[in-house]
């Protein structure tokens, strides 16, 4: 039996036909909507909740990198408080609308991950990604195709960076062929795969000239001075509290990583209570609730941190053998 294949093309992050004359604007305080996740029994529960933590991980991401990289003059008038909420069905007060889908409608999509439709402002998200299957055979033939079907779930990472690339369309930018643009239009041509680069930060705040998403500060020297002097906390620390709230990690992973932090002295403990021993080894759960708050930006790191300085206070989490 001979196999005749049909060459799989590239993964396509599509923008649709309704390209925007303008960048979409957004006011003070845009709500980004996430619907709640179709009734999917091959998704499990455990996959949907990680799914909407990726995309709610990823808007934040897109936030603190403007906020963090542009140079942009920061106006007291301008902020952009987001408030990312679920949601059962969109209305007019979401500004950005989040809908996952099994597959693309038209059989033409095969290779669509996901879509950014700019006049609802409606990001739509595949989670059947495409794979390559036999699609029928003959007696000489066996057929190739490109299928979609549970068989191929989204992982975790695909999924969030589709949303980025998705989320890169609803702040106004188009396609890009950069090398080290997130905004490439072929999956597979994209380097770091969810990684937003300056360079697409760049483009976003030459589109918004005014710094739409800044929230007020009092001056622009303070606040980068302060940036400078506070003590930063490695991004592998925050995924590492991502994943232990998650159950992905055990304690032991998580501990050396606060190690870590108390060594860089980031957190300073009291020495006296550095050996303390409990009876319980227990950690409550709200730390982990916290962990996972604050690897999704929902609080800041000091209150992070005064969570883990309980810990160890309380001689819960112990720091040596
Ligand atoms: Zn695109």
């Amino acid at each position: 039996m001979k196999i005749k294949s049909v060459i799989i093309l590239a993964l396509v992050l599509l923008i649709p036909i309704d390209t925007f004359a303008e960048p979409p604007e957004y006011y003070a305080s845009p709500i980004i909507c996430i619907r709640d996740f179709p009734n999917d029994d091959s998704v499990s529960a455990i996959k949907k909740t990680l799914y909407i933590k990726a995309i709610k991980a990823s808007i934040t991401e897109w936030d603190n990198m403007l906020k963090q990289q542009s140079t942009l003059p920061r106006s007291e008038n301008w902020k952009w408080d987001l408030d990312v909420k679920n949601v059962n069905s969109f209305s007019s007060d979401c500004s950005i609308n989040i809908q996952f889908i099994a597959e693309p409608a038209s059989e033409k999509k095969d290779l669509v991950l996901g879509e950014y439709y700019s006049s609802s402002n409606l990001i739509n998200l595949y989670y059947y990604t495409p794979y390559r299957c036999e699609t029928h055979r003959d007696s000489s033939y066996i057929y190739y195709g490109i299928c979609r079907s549970s068989i191929d779930l989204a992982t975790t990472d695909e999924m969030s960076s589709i949303f980025k690339h998705e989320f890169g369309h609803a702040l106004g930018l188009g396609h890009d062929i950069s090398e080290t643009s997130l905004m490439n239009a072929i999956y597979e041509q994209i380097p770091y795969k969810g990684r937003i680069t300056p360079h697409d930060v760049d483009k976003v705040t030459d589109l918004h000239p005014n710094g739409f998403f800044y929230a007020p500060i009092e001056s622009q020297y303070d606040s980068e001075y302060s940036l400078d002097s506070n003590p930063q906390i490695p991004e592998w620390i925050k995924t590492n509290a991502l994943w232990w709230s998650e159950n992905q990690i055990d304690d032991e992973t998580f501990v050396s990583g606060i190690k870590y932090l108390i060594d860089q002295k980031i957190i300073t403990i009291p020495h006296t209570v550095q050996n303390t021993i409990s009876d319980s080894n227990e950690i409550p759960a709200w730390v982990k609730n916290n962990a996972d708050w604050w690897a999704n930006g929902s609080i800041d790191d000091d209150s992070f941190i005064l969570a883990i300085q309980y810990l160890i206070s309380n001689g819960i989490l112990r720091l040596s053998a």
